[in-house]
């Protein structure tokens, strides 16, 4: 609605119909190559050289159960190596942007970035190369690329979707997310259509974050999910209230995004009767220190077995015999993988080292635990999964009866309302040039506190008023954990 467009709505199966592996195509879906596919002719390779000619012996759960909603794979997408990156610059198969170089004369840095590291994703549905697309968010990969390319992204609550066949970067944050120009069909995806099941009721025995059957129930029974067939009702923004974090109105954030963002609060108050309440998240200003902790720490772990042995392209230049198996493997692994990533693991290797852990991944552990905390004291309702006397956040079947009501203080927001980004998309020639990788993980700095806390976020486009006019910023929903449907109702009535 801020972006006055039309909903749009996939062509779903007729009533009573019920989806086959076999269904006819409903839907174009792109999807990211960190996403096994196994059709016979799609290689899996992460955007990494290491990978590169890496075909999948079995496709990812995500991916078979949208084929039999009839979805048809159009192709694989562009990302930064597995997935580390907010530009989509960093693969092997060179960078993603939105414009097209024709457009600007081949000036390759006048070309805005796509974000990362779902860029490709992002791109395919802003250009109409696929209605919906598959990308991974571990600290806002979805959700930046959607921002900066003026398209729809949605990250599920953490353990909705199955994660089996995705290739891991790191395990307690990694979430598959969608793309589409609009919210309807990620909605109809997610709660079902009134006649093929929705994907938040799908638990997968092959993922073992994928929450169990009970603990999906459990999480379902304080939350709403409304009727999936038709349009949300704009009544249910009356009186809904939303909360603005004052800790994400930093220095960095550039005008035309702070004026977007107040703009759709006023508007949001005005028009529709939501009530605007401004709240702390005192927390946050550490958030996307501890996320490059964990992040990095998990990566370092999860990419030990690449060794060109095993896994990945092995450097044949090297010696094929036991005494050489060290050699071959570093230098297996310093062909095999990117810069960026070599980066990653170098600083996931030292956190983790005994002399440092306790300084940073155990400090970076502790700061999680207080972004989740800041965020189940703002929210209404209660975060299922968290047992407030132990303070625990486990993720296993918790036993009958352990929903708990009290959230740490008073009940105060149903949503959080905040920008997705700091700034417009930059260019390319701005991202490759600027000074240091921090430059690049600032982008992060809105989307990592809800992958901390493995709550569900949306981005959405919003117009932009004089500088900037004719683009859009992204708008950012976070909603309490499992609160999924409603979150993408109101995403739905906003957008
Ligand atoms: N930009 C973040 C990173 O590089 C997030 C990436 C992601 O969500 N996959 O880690």
């Amino acid at each position: 609605m801020l972006a006055r467009s039309r909903p749009s709505s996939l062509p779903w199966l007729p009533k009573d119909a019920i989806p086959s592996p076999h269904s006819p195509t409903r839907f174009t879906l792109a999807v990211k190559d960190n996403i096994a596919t196994a059709d016979g002719h799609t290689t899996t390779t992460c955007g990494s050289p290491f990978l590169s000619n890496y075909r999948s012996p079995f496709e990812a759960t995500i991916v078979s159960q949208l084929r039999a909603r009839g979805g048809r794979v159009v192709g694989k997408t562009n990302l930064d190596e597995f997935g580390m990156g907010s530009h989509s610059v960093h693969s092997a198969f060179g960078a993603v942007a939105q414009d097209s170089p024709e457009q600007l004369a081949g000036d390759v840095k006048a070309l805005r970035s796509a974000g990362g590291s779902s860029g490709g994703s992002a791109v395919s549905v802003l250009l109409g190369e696929a209605d919906v697309a598959l990308g991974t968010d571990t600290g806002g990969s979805v959700r930046l690329p959607a921002a900066y390319c003026g398209v729809v992204g949605f990250k599920p609550s953490y353990g909705m979707l199955s994660r089996f066949g995705v290739v891991p970067y790191a395990n307690s944050l990694d979430t598959v997310g969608f793309l589409a120009r609009e919210v309807r069909p990620i909605r109809e995806l997610i709660v079902g259509d009134g006649t093929t099941q929705g994907l938040w009721a799908e638990h997968d025995p092959n993922d073992p974050t994928s929450l169990t059957p009970s603990a999906r129930k459990r999480c379902a029974r304080s939350r709403q999910f409304y009727s999936p067939s038709q349009s949300p009702d704009p009544s249910i923004l009356n009186g809904l209230r939303l909360g603005l974090p004052l800790e994400y109105n930093i220095h960095e954030l550039s005008p035309t995004i702070r004026d977007a963002w107040s703009r759709a609060a006023s508007l949001l108050q005005s028009h529709f009767s939501a009530r605007i309440i401004p709240v702390s998240l005192p927390s946050t200003r550490h958030a996307l220190s501890a996320y490059y902790v964990i992040a990095p720490a998990e990566a370092s772990s999860n990419l030990a077995k690449y060794d060109g042995i095993r896994y990945g392209v092995r450097d044949t230049s090297v010696e094929n015999d036991a005494a050489a198996d060290g050699v071959l493997y570093a230098s297996s692994r310093g062909k095999g993988f990117g810069p960026e990533v070599r980066r990653r693991i170098l600083l996931g290797a030292y956190t983790l080292s005994s002399k440092a852990m306790d300084n940073y991944f155990l400090q970076a552990q502790r700061v999680r635990r207080l972004v989740r905390r800041d965020f189940d004291r703002v929210f209404a309702l209660p975060n299922p999964l968290v047992d407030p006397d132990q303070q625990v956040f486990d993720l296993s079947d918790l036993p009958e009866g352990t929903i708990m009501e009290d959230k740490w203080g008073p009940e105060e927001v149903d949503f959080l309302l905040c920008p997705t980004a700091p700034t417009l998309a930059p260019t390319l020639g701005e991202v490759m040039e600027g000074g240091s990788p921090v430059d690049e993980y600032v982008n992060d700095v809105f989307t990592v506190p809800a992958s901390l806390a493995g709550l569900p976020a949306a981005s959405v486009p919003m117009p932009v008023e004089g500088e900037g006019e004719g683009k859009t910023a992204g708008l950012q929903l976070i909603g309490q954990y499992w609160d999924d449907a409603r979150l993408l109702a109101v995403a739905e009535v906003i957008r």
